[in-house]
């Protein structure tokens, strides 16, 4: 997708060779319109697909999810990283192991929101080793619902992410695939021209 690989030459800030930052457009300030082009693409990719919910989570996954489920007319729930005292109902959780904050948390969402036979789309702003998605995806089985494919915004390509969940049989699309992250640029595994 040409206008985000165009916002991450532009304003991303490669951190390290491992890290990218993008705080000017979607991890901390949000760019609306292009959130608005970015669900675009993801129904374009998902509109034959049978979806009946997106799950994200929290907090960069939120903006392109709920984005995408006003395009695709279905309901979003992003899992909570914090226990919150509000959950209070059943819950289904799994364990995460953060690769940006380099340690392990639960993740959880209410029953009520993931109910089981739905088809989810699992969306989230970066893919690296695929610990998140992962997590995500058990959560979706432990409700009786499936995995209809991950909508990635940024994966980072020169990681295992996607390798791992390809051989798990699911689904990926992402918009904006990292080859590496060396010399503080990024370069793209595909050059786009739209
Ligand atoms: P994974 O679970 O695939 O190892 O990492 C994905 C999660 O870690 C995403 O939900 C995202 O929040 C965070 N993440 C991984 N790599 C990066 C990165 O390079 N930049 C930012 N901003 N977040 C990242």
């Amino acid at each position: 997708m040409k206008r985000l690989h165009d916002m991450i030459n532009q304003e991303g800030i490669v951190l390290s060779d491992q890290v990218l930052k993008v705080d000017a457009f979607l991890n901390h300030q949000v760019d609306p319109t292009l959130m608005w082009e970015i669900a675009y693409e993801f129904m374009d990719r998902f509109q034959d697909a049978g979806i009946t919910r997106i799950l994200t989570i929290e907090a960069g996954g939120i903006a392109p999810a709920m984005m995408t489920a006003l395009r695709l007319g279905v309901p979003m729930v992003y899992a909570r990283k914090t226990k919150s005292v509000t959950l209070n109902e059943g819950t289904i959780s799994a364990e995460v192991f953060s690769f940006t904050k380099q340690q392990t948390s639960t993740i959880t969402v209410a029953e009520k929101y993931l109910q089981p036979g739905e088809r989810v789309l699992i969306i989230d702003d970066f893919l690296a080793n695929g610990e998140a998605a992962f997590g995500l995806a058990r959560l979706v089985e432990q409700a009786g619902a499936e995995v209809a494919g991950f909508g990635i915004v940024i994966e980072k390509s020169f990681q295992p992410g996607r390798q791992k969940l390809i051989e798990a049989g699911f689904r990926v699309e992402s918009l904006a695939r990292v080859e590496s992250l060396k010399d503080g640029k990024a370069t793209f595994v595909d050059s786009v021209t739209v």
